[in-house]
């Protein structure tokens, strides 16, 4: 990099000024008088604009239960899992058991060749 295009300390630090965060514009719940951002549905009690838009008590009822329904599910899937790594240890052991009948067959094609080589030395 040539001189000329260095960039300073002072120049970066005068650039990266305008870098920090803002705190976020928050306007008070009118129902509940919690603060919530701005054109946005009130997290505490679902409210927007006088009107109940989320029933935020039935919500987290129903986020409950799926919790529930989420670990019931993997603790089956878990056993699910033990059942398939006992699987495919067979298979692996039966694969072994190719791959050396395998480089049997291919140490057997390797002295095939050195003799066919040697013939032809003949
Ligand atoms: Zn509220």
């Amino acid at each position: 990099m040539s001189s000329r295009m260095r960039v300073t300390k002072g120049h970066t630090g005068n650039r990266r000024s305008h870098h920090h965060i803002k705190e976020p514009r928050l306007s008070k719940c009118a129902n509940c008088g919690a603060y919530h951002l701005r054109h946005r549905v009130c997290p505490e009690c679902g409210y927007y604009r006088g009107k109940m838009v989320v029933d935020v008590v039935a919500k987290q009822e129903a986020r409950l239960k799926k919790m529930q329904a989420k670990t019931a599910t993997t603790e089956a899937s878990s056993n699910k899992v033990e059942e398939k790594t006992e699987k495919n240890k067979k298979t692996e052991s039966e694969t072994e058991s190719n791959k050396s009948s395998k480089a049997a067959t291919k140490k057997a094609g390797a002295k095939k060749k050195e003799s066919t080589a040697k013939k032809d030395e003949k």
